[in-house]
């Protein structure tokens, strides 16, 4: 097979914002399958109890199949619960609704706030990108994330309120990195449900503009219906609509995320060889 890019390391990404219903898990899904779709070797997890990710690519509500539950409570070991999933060169360890319980069953434990990272240790020179789903909360669950991750993905949806709880996300950030995590990082700010129509969604973004300066991405998310509609067929938009802009804008991020990060995409090599 050819050689992947030479990353000793995956890039661990956590896509994070404590409040709910911003895109958090569409971005997620459809980031990690437009990566894999790039050709990189990507595993999504989901860290949300209500496993909104593990729905959304197409695997059942099962409460018996072993969960990211399992790996932070150390009943297993991360090979045993890893699940191919229907697009190539993506994985995904499920959630499942369970982990509820995690928040307050971790706290008399070791090491609580490093379950996820020790547990991704051995398996991290697998996988190019390491995608983190994390729930609506600064909870237990979202600090071993933050603590596991090298960078923040922090979905915005456009409306007016989209810089409510910004400051205490970015205080999080910043006695993680004093606390546990050093290198931790903000990789981008994205604006989602975005509607080129209205002042509204433009004043949004030159808002975000002036605040995050070149942290916010150049891509937006529009708003666009297949993106909605696509995890009720379990699956990415890529796969359930190629060609819709939902489709196409979460491709373009995948495009960006890689060049600010030099890694190069092994099927854009492929389509200039064949231009
Ligand atoms: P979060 O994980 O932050 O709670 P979701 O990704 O679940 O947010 O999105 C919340 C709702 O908005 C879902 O019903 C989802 O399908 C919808 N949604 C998210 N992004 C878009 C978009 N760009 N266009 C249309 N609908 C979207
Ligand atoms: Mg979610």
């Amino acid at each position: 097979s050819p050689a992947q890019p030479a990353a000793a390391r995956s890039k661990v990404l956590a896509v994070v914002n404590q409040k709910g219903g911003v895109g958090k898990t569409t971005t997620a899904i459809n980031l990690a399958a437009a990566l894999a779709l790039e050709g990189l070797q990507t595993l999504i997890i989901d860290c949300d109890p209500q496993a909104n990710t593990t729905g959304g690519l197409g695997l059942g509500r099962d409460e018996e199949r072993a969960s990211i539950y399992d790996l932070l409570m150390g009943h297993t070991s991360i090979d045993k619960i890893i699940v191919p999933t229907d697009v190539g060169n993506l994985s995904i360890i499920p959630g499942s609704k369970n982990l509820i319980g995690a928040n307050i069953e971790l706290v008399g434990q070791d090491r609580r706030e490093y379950r996820l990272r020790d547990a991704l240790e051995p398996i991290r020179a697998n996988y190019t990108f390491i995608i983190l789903d994390c729930p609506p909360a600064l909870d237990l669950l979202t600090l071993n994330s933050l603590v596991a991750a090298d960078g923040l993905l922090v979905p915005m949806q456009a409306e007016y309120f989209a810089l409510e709880g910004i400051s205490e996300l970015m205080s999080t950030l910043e006695r993680v990195t004093q606390s546990f995590n050093p290198t931790l990082e903000l990789e981008g700010v994205l604006l989602t449900m975005y509607d080129d129509r209205t002042n509204l969604s433009q004043q949004v973004s030159e808002n975000l503009k002036g605040f995050f300066t070149d942290k916010l991405l150049k891509t937006s998310i529009p708003r666009n219906i297949r993106l909605a509609e696509a995890p009720s067929h379990g699956k990415p938009v890529s796969l359930y609509d190629p060609k819709s802009r939902g489709s196409e804008a979460y491709r373009e991020l995948a495009l960006e995320i890689l060049s600010r990060n030099n890694v190069k995409s092994p099927e854009e090599g492929r389509r200039k060889a064949a231009a």
